[in-house]
């Protein structure tokens, strides 16, 4: 068998008047991530995570955040497409697991619902999905909400 795993980070700025989206899924909050697109990071990570499983560039190389085509876009839209990218070049996901590090809101309570949402982009069975969040227990930038993080690892194979 011809696995492969790979790891994304990634990072966004919590400001006010911006839609929370993470995982796919909207927090009803009077806050959000900031970026060009909807700055689900969760979501941005696994696509990094994928695309190194596969050796291939990171998500800025793949939708520039300097493109008006991503402005506000669905990341869920993204993920499906670094999928596409990866079954072109033969390659299938097969399991992913998600750190989000975020001080607010409370995640868990949606836990389900965003792996149902990346289970429809990836075309994985949610039970190959792993999910959880953490606080960053007061400490930093994280710590005191002023940014949300997440951490993923991916492991594709060879279909
Ligand atoms: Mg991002």
């Amino acid at each position: 068998m011809d696995f492969r795993i790979g790891h994304g980070y990634d990072i966004h700025r919590l400001v006010a008047g911006r839609p929370l989206v993470l995982g796919g899924v909207r927090f009803d909050t009077d806050y959000g991530l900031e970026g060009h697109s909807d700055a689900d990071c969760a979501t941005h990570a696994v696509c990094d995570a994928l695309l190194g499983a596969a050796g291939l560039p990171d998500i800025g190389h793949f939708f520039p955040n300097t493109d008006p085509a991503y402005r506000g876009i669905d990341s869920q839209v993204l993920l499906a497409r670094v999928c596409a990218e990866l079954r072109q070049r033969g390659f299938e996901p097969s399991n992913l697991d998600v750190s989000i590090i975020a001080e607010k809101p409370r995640i868990l309570p949606r836990i389900a619902v965003m792996k149902a949402a990346l289970a429809r982009s990836t075309g994985l069975s949610a039970d190959r999905i792993g999910l959880k969040a953490t606080t960053n227990e007061g400490v930093g930038e994280i710590g005191r909400g002023a940014a949300i993080a997440a951490h993923a690892v991916a492991l594709i194979q060879r279909a």
